[in-house]
């Protein structure tokens, strides 16, 4: 890990807040809001989530006070950076008629604040990573996701409390932030090291008054994070996955699994490097107008799977299955490396606490199925 700038003291994190705020920033992180951390908008630094830490399993979500002043000593919420760049639901073009019965189609790019995003982890900056792949490869760049991401500020911070269903260590995405950030925290006794990444980052630091970081400072760090990577127990069985579960299409624990999934989709949408979406064409009352809207799609829904009258997965099995192969295996053909971060957001958030990496391991066994 590269040289910290300084150290920020704890009771000095407004600062930040007000830095932020004055380069036209708006500002997110997260809050407890109805029993869960969630992002929200935050005015100062008093609305994070002080002295809370998590505890999360197959399908459960608690929290509980910790056991010290800190504001990030937890691993994540069911939110990713994903709805700030891919937005839920929006209008991507609109086609109106003219008067002389002419269509014409004009792209909608929707106003893009200037967005600081404060607590973002090593597992959702990978995701970020693959989202950019997506959206912004040449030819296709997806110009809303392009405006949001240019007007984007990370506040990244390393993680020092995984949960029991993250894994980042074994996809190898975590849990040290090693780039992709303009300001990086690690959260110590005393207030937070603090680094800086591009000019944008560079210049806040420079703003922010920090102390002198000592070698105790960094003694500090490096424990916290050798822990939070002893920590973890999930892992998947590897990281290339193609040939196993190639292997495993016929494997009978996909059963298994049908007969718990709700098909709820659920995990599709905390995913923070799912990327599926589905457009509709709305069209006014008087027929003049119609928007193109692209909405959050999933591979467990109905709609996702129907194809020219034809329905191509039409049961839970078969939408798992597509979920589980296309994120673990598909995603390296196209994008060079698993679709997984090992947030373990889908393992806490599905209803039935189904568990990706215990269905990975079962279904990677060596025993080949045809
Ligand atoms: S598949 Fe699950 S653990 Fe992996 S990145 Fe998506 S939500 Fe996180
Ligand atoms: S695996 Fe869990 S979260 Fe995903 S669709 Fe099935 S029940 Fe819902």
């Amino acid at each position: 890990m590269n040289v910290a700038a300084g150290v920020l003291e704890r009771s000095r994190l407004q600062c930040l807040f007000d830095r932020l705020q004055a380069a036209g920033y708006q500002c997110v992180g997260p809050k407890v809001h109805e029993h869960t951390i969630v992002y929200e908008a935050l005015h100062s630094a008093a609305e994070l989530p002080f002295g809370v830490r998590v505890q999360q399993g197959p399908g459960s979500y608690r929290l509980a006070p910790g056991d010290g002043p800190r504001c990030f000593a937890w691993a994540n919420g069911p939110q990713t950076l994903k709805p700030y760049l891919f937005a839920p639901r929006e209008t991507v073009w609109r086609v109106q008629r003219q008067t002389d019965g002419r269509l014409v189609f004009a792209p909608v790019l929707a106003p893009v604040p200037k967005l600081a995003v404060i607590g973002v982890r090593a597992c959702d900056l990978a995701a970020l990573r693959l989202q950019d792949l997506h959206f912004l490869t040449p030819p296709y760049r997806d110009p809303s996701y392009r405006a949001r991401r240019e007007a984007l500020c990370i506040v990244a911070v390393n993680c020092d409390q995984p949960a029991a269903t993250c894994f980042c260590v074994s996809t190898g995405d975590g849990p040290a932030v090693e780039s992709g950030y303009d300001l990086l925290l690690s959260e110590l006794d005393e207030g937070f090291l603090v680094r800086c990444g591009g000019a944008i980052g560079t210049a806040l630091c420079a703003e922010l008054d920090l102390g002198v970081a000592t070698a105790a400072h960094y003694a500090q760090e490096r424990k916290q994070l050798a822990f939070a990577r002893s920590a973890q127990q999930r892992r998947l069985p590897g990281r290339d996955l193609r040939k196993p579960l190639a292997n495993a299409l016929e494997h009978p624990h996909w059963d298994e699994i049908a007969a718990r999934c709700l098909g709820c989709g659920n995990c599709t949408q905390v995913c923070p490097s799912c990327f599926c979406h589905s457009t509709a064409t709305v069209p006014d009352l008087e027929g003049t107008t119609a928007d193109c809207v692209r909405e959050w799609d999933s591979c467990f829904t109905a709609g996702h799977g129907y194809m020219h009258g034809y329905q191509v997965r039409p049961d839970i099995r078969s939408r798992y299955r597509q979920w589980l192969t296309h994120k673990l295996s598909g995603w390296h053909d196209q994008y060079g490396r698993s679709g997984c971060v090992g947030c373990g957001r889908c393992i806490a958030w599905c209803p039935v606490g189904i568990d990706l990496t215990e269905a990975a391991a079962a279904l990677c066994v060596s025993e080949v199925h045809t």
